[in-house]
């Protein structure tokens, strides 16, 4: 077996003839990424790693696999691929990194990371676009053991995971992501750099979970559910239809004007609200 790391990503491509069955290529939403410094600048946002372990998501033909390992410095990288014709081709980085590496072929959502054999980990993923943002709701609901996380979606997506209030990409997605993790844009990447080209365009971003996020959201959920149905609405008039108790008081007690639109009101007021209207 000959050493895919002599190869370039493109050569690893063609070689294991990735795009000869393009319907599966799609289901997949495999569109790769093949440019080491714009794969480097990716890890490059998840530094320092300081001392935890990795997981990728998606490794595909593991461009950013290999940029990882550039950093990891023997620390543990688990990848979790959905693909299982992938494995020839991981079998032969297993086998030439020399590296603390391990493949899991499963679907991402199947797999709860707490659960593995793993210490506070860095998750670096460029998430397939039709999944994404049912993957990051899979991985905001255990964060214990996540540092951080540098994750590349659609553009649209991190615009409204990183939305502040006020702004039209404002809404559930939003809320959630930022009152379980602080959200940051890093920076925007050219459909052009993937093969094959998706027909969006695309952006890196990094969520840190913060220390005092509320350890269970499923009111804050629904709640925005609610909210976010009718966006254009009053909240008073959204929550006095939706919560047959719901009285002026409480809005008053959590600094909220009554004529607010729900994308005029903050994470945390969101908060406060869902505590008091689940009491
Ligand atoms: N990291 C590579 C590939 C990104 S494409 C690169 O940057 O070039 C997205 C990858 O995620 C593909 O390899 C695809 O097979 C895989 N994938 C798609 N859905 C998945 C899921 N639900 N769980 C895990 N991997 C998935």
């Amino acid at each position: 077996m000959d050493n895919d790391l002599n190869l370039s990503i493109a050569q690893v491509i063609k070689k294991y003839g990735l795009f000869e069955n393009i319907p599966r290529a799609k289901a997949f939403g495999q569109h790769f990424l093949c440019d080491s410094s714009l794969l480097t600048k990716i890890v490059s946002c998840a530094l320092p790693l300081g001392g935890g372990d990795i997981i990728e998501i998606g490794p595909g033909p593991c461009g950013l696999t290999r940029a990882i390992l550039n950093f990891a410095e023997g620390r543990k990288i688990i990848c979790i691929e959905k693909d299982q014709n992938l494995k020839p081709l991981h079998d032969n980085l297993l086998k030439y990194s020399g590296a603390n590496l391990s493949f899991i072929y499963d679907d991402a959502l199947n797999i709860n990371l707490s659960n593995l054999d793993i210490d506070r980990f860095t998750i670096i993923s460029n998430l397939p676009y039709n999944v994404g943002t049912k993957i990051l709701l899979h991985l905001l609901q255990d964060l214990d053991k996540v540092k951080s996380m540098v994750l590349m979606f659609q553009k649209e997506v991190a615009e409204r995971i990183c939305a502040i209030p006020g702004t039209k990409n404002y809404g559930r997605l939003s809320v959630i992501s930022q009152v379980l993790c602080n959200c940051e844009k890093c920076f925007d990447v050219s459909n052009r750099a993937f093969f094959p080209p998706p027909d969006v365009q695309s952006s890196v971003i990094k969520l840190t979970p913060k220390i005092d996020r509320p350890s269970d959201i499923k009111n804050l959920e629904k709640l925005t559910a609610i909210c976010f149905q009718h966006r254009r609405k009053a909240i008073h008039t959204i929550l006095k239809k939706a919560f047959p108790d719901f009285s002026q008081n409480i809005l008053d007690c959590c600094e909220i004007e009554p004529n607010t639109r729900p994308e005029g009101i903050s994470v945390d007021k969101f908060l406060k609200l869902s505590t008091f209207l689940f009491a």
